[in-house]
């Protein structure tokens, strides 16, 4: 799927009376998608059946939310769903005949600047009700199309502070801030600063990148998500996500890196078009943007940085090299579900991909045999799937053939993602039929451990020492 679709506004609707009004915001907003209750609006863009689990599934996909309903039906709707704060996208309530305009939630996706569109196209005032935004006439955690703020976590501590009665000193040019109610005071312990140069925000500051006047240079940035879970994310990573123009992945992955502001475009494409993905990030790199891109865990491991950087290698194209370039690191696989139950790869390991589509199998049966041999614990990436449903019961029957079927083995699935499992079982009792490609497969060495732990669950670990090296005392 294309996803420029995903930045414009869904506009939900529960009867034809309220088609005028939905079109009115449609023009205000400059596009959106209305979405009708099938049974009673005949002429909407897209129909829908159930208007809660529609709802849900808008949220989920970081689409922003306007609905012309009672604002009770959508908090209902969406409340099992409100725990990350972070992640909102906007979402908005409107009285059908226009009279008010209510921002619900996403304050850090903009809402309120959403709310102010629409409310003008009823000549109402919106319902803001953000302390913040109301004393100072600016949501500081929404600069205007162009400026990233930098540091959006510190925002909240931030305009408490400001609430509270302490003094800001602004740094550089903030055109946008010229008309509002901050109380600027070059001696304040707060500070503003916008600049060009993208640096570590310091303490008591909201850092704000200005675009860059003339050519911008263009960067790129390979980031690592982590398994999935928000929390597992560098907040480097975090940083690069709020200052991309562009942001590039498969299609789940853009969708775990979210949501985006509606000003940030994101392009998902199917897993296997890296190569194709890669040029794509440096070409729209060298035009000046800031160009994301994402893989789940590392990225340097079975993942995008090797492909951008092989293109890199292969272009000529100075513009391409003129692209800054960094490649920012998650939380792999093996590391998350390692961590879950204990520490199988506490001494020396690898990890190996079963994937027979970028090397030849005989190759993987070599390094198999080799690893085994040497008494590696070992990691197993992309251990089967359906094209490849073979060769995982063979990989472990060359495993077998130097390691004991008591041998502990961890199987890591879903780990920080929804319906996590992480258990441990031995080699002689793993069979193909447990695992899928949302696997990672731990193979201890000779001596890796399992016990029981006091929640029933187990405990497994590798020791440090090896062989003579345990330790004495
Ligand atoms: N760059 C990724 C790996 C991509 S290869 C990383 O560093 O984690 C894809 C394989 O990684 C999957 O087939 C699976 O074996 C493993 N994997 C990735 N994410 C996972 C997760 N959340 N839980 C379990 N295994 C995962």
């Amino acid at each position: 799927m294309h996803c420029d679709e995903m930045g414009r506004p869904a506009i939900l609707v529960l009867g034809e009376n309220s088609l005028a009004t939905a079109e009115r915001i449609r023009s205000a907003l400059g596009e959106a998608d209305i979405y009708g209750l099938e049974t009673r609006v005949a002429r909407a863009d897209i129909p829908f059946s159930d208007f809660g689990d529609t709802l849900r599934d808008l949220y989920e996909a970081g689409r922003t939310i306007v609905a012309i309903c009672a604002a009770g039906i959508v908090i209902r709707a969406l409340a099992r769903l409100l725990d990350n704060k972070r992640a909102e996208p906007p979402v908005l309530v409107v009285a059908e005949d226009g009279s008010a305009v209510v921002p619900l939630l996403g304050g850090l996706a903009g809402v309120n600047d959403l709310a102010r569109q629409i409310a003008a196209a009823f000549n109402v005032a919106p319902a803001i009700t953000t302390t913040g935004e109301l004393r100072f006439g600016v949501n500081l955690l929404h600069p205007p199309a162009g400026y990233t703020l930098l540091n959006p976590e510190a925002g909240k501590t931030f305009i408490s502070d400001l609430l509270a009665g302490e003094k800001v000193r602004l740094v550089g040019d903030a055109p946008w801030l010229a008309g509002t109610k901050l109380p600027f005071d070059p001696g304040g312990r707060l500070t503003i600063t916008v600049t060009t140069e993208n640096r570590e925000p310091e303490a008591d500051e909201l850092l704000y990148l200005a675009p860059a006047r003339g050519a911008r240079r263009g960067r790129l940035a390979v980031v690592g998500l982590g398994p999935g879970d928000p929390i597992l994310m560098a907040p480097a990573v975090r940083q690069e996500l709020q200052r991309a123009d562009d942001i590039l992945g498969y299609e789940t992955y853009v969708r775990m890196a979210g949501p985006f502001r509606p000003d940030q475009v994101r392009h998902m494409t199917d897993n296997r078009e890296e190569m194709q993905r890669a040029r794509h990030a440096f070409a729209l790199a060298a035009t000046g943007r800031s160009v994301a891109m994402v893989s789940s865990g590392d990225p340097g491991i079975f993942a995008m940085a090797a492909a951008v950087l092989e293109a890199l290698d292969e272009s000529d194209d100075p513009a391409w090299h003129e692209v800054e370039l960094v490649i920012l690191p998650g939380i792999s696989a093996a590391m998350a579900a390692a961590a879950r139950i204990g520490a199988p790869l506490g001494h020396d390991f690898c990890i190996l991909s079963l994937s027979d589509n970028l090397k030849p199998w005989a190759t993987i049966e070599e390094r198999l045999d080799h690893a085994a041999r040497a008494d590696f614990a070992m990691a197993f990436y992309n251990p089967i799937s359906r094209a490849r449903p073979w060769q995982l019961g063979q990989a472990l029957d060359i495993v077998r053939r130097h390691r004991a079927p008591q041998t502990p083995v961890v199987l890591g699935r879903d780990v920080g993602r929804p319906g996590e499992k992480v258990s441990a079982t031995s080699l002689g009792e793993l069979t193909p039929e447990q695992v899928d490609m949302r696997t990672v497969v731990i193979i201890g060495s000779s001596t890796t451990r399992r016990f029981n732990r006091k929640d029933g669950g187990e405990w497994v670990y590798t020791p440090r020492w090896y062989g003579e090296g345990r330790p004495k005392s």
